[in-house]
């Protein structure tokens, strides 16, 4: 068994549409990013490269790299996958936190666990999405930014 962690933080900006766990939520701003700043995938990502001891999502996918450029994370959750299947890891289950004070998202949590464990070909049981405001305080509290944090367990 190997357990990995994962933690991303993205700017709000204007003119970005904001993508989520792999969903698309309606919001007047999104976030700031090389790929789609899909910042719940991009925590997972590195908590599965964290468990795998793969390096993390700049090695692998460097945003330097025109690429990815505006790319969908969700392709870069899939090579992650590979990257680990090629490895021999299976995974277990992830766990993620979404620390955000607006939109709610709530409405849209088990869109994002389907379409997570969809790419992963795991079954809904084995990912959790949580989400949290923060009371107002700190970056996200501020509404200047949204961070998520992931843990993964492999075996
Ligand atoms: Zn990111």
């Amino acid at each position: 068994m190997r357990i990995g962690f994962g933690y991303d933080v993205h700017s709000f900006a204007e003119g970005r549409e904001l993508w989520l766990g792999g969903i698309k939520i309606p919001h007047h701003q999104g976030l700031l990013g090389h790929s789609d700043a899909d910042v719940v995938i991009h925590a997972i990502c590195d908590a599965l490269l964290g468990a795998s001891a793969l390096g993390d999502i700049g090695k692998h996918f460097p945003d330097t790299d025109i690429r990815y450029k505006n790319i969908d994370s969700k392709i870069l959750l899939a090579e992650t996958a590979k990257l680990l299947a090629v490895a021999g890891f299976v995974i277990q289950n992830i766990d993620t936190t979404i620390a955000l004070q607006s939109p709610k998202i709530a409405p849209y949590i088990e869109q994002m666990r389907s379409t997570l464990s969809g790419i992963l070909n795991l079954e809904l049981g084995q990912v959790s999405v949580k989400a949290t405001t923060t009371e107002k305080l700190g970056f996200e509290g501020r509404e200047e930014g949204v961070s998520a944090y992931a843990i993964v367990l492999l075996a």
